[in-house]
């Protein structure tokens, strides 16, 4: 799920880039070559650089992000500036070659993953949900950027609806088998309230189950 952003990105958007996910990945014996789905919460770019680092993916996206990333709103510094059009076009040429599957609303990919249509922060925003060991955990990404969004009911300000986004954090909750479920996008707490797979691990991979 996501696919993080590349260095060049990062460089030309002033942030640090401490690991490629795909690198991440290799580091859990898991072959970003081979990855069959990806899940794609949304196509800022943030989530969805690094794609063509997985060439034999199918994208999972809903109908609505590809809509927004490529219509009107693109054009106000607000809506498109989390966006690198480059990434979109990206994925726009995927859809073109059937590798991406395009969802409106809440669907079931495999047995025990769902996704489910969010909203608020952008318009076709979706979270992801997992049958666990201990039960449904909830990937909030941006539906939740941290676990004060969703505590304290703040938005966060990059935000497409504010009253989807808050109606989302309802859906989280109810989508999860309690709030301790829920993932928050960004958080670094989830780094600490989680452990490693692994000692060589710690600060970079979390056990969510
Ligand atoms: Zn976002």
């Amino acid at each position: 799920m996501d696919t993080g952003f590349s260095a060049a990105v990062a460089r030309r958007r002033g942030r640090d880039h401490l690991r490629c996910p795909a690198d991440a990945l290799r580091l859990l014996k898991s072959n970003p070559e081979e990855i069959r789905d990806v899940v794609v919460t949304h196509l800022h770019y943030d989530h969805v650089g690094n794609f063509d680092l997985f060439p034999a993916a199918r994208f999972h996206l809903q109908e609505l992000e590809m809509r927004y990333a490529t219509g009107r709103h693109m054009a106000e510094a607000k809506h498109g500036g989390a966006y690198d059009v480059e990434d979109v076009v990206g994925m726009v040429r995927r859809a073109y070659a059937g590798r991406v599957r395009f969802y409106d609303g809440d669907a079931e990919i495999y047995p025990g993953i769902s996704v489910h249509f969010i909203g608020g922060h952008t318009m076709g925003l979706q979270a992801v949900r997992v049958a666990t060991r201990r039960g449904w955990v909830v990937l909030a990404s941006d539906a939740s950027h941290f676990y004060a969004n969703l505590e304290q009911a703040r938005p966060f300000p990059i935000v497409w609806s504010i009253p989807d986004m808050t109606q989302g954090y309802g859906r989280l909750l109810e989508l999860a088998e309690s709030p301790s479920h829920i993932i928050p996008g960004h958080d670094p707490l989830v780094l600490e309230r989680y452990p490693a797979p692994s000692a060589a691990l710690q600060g970079m991979v979390a056990r969510l189950d």
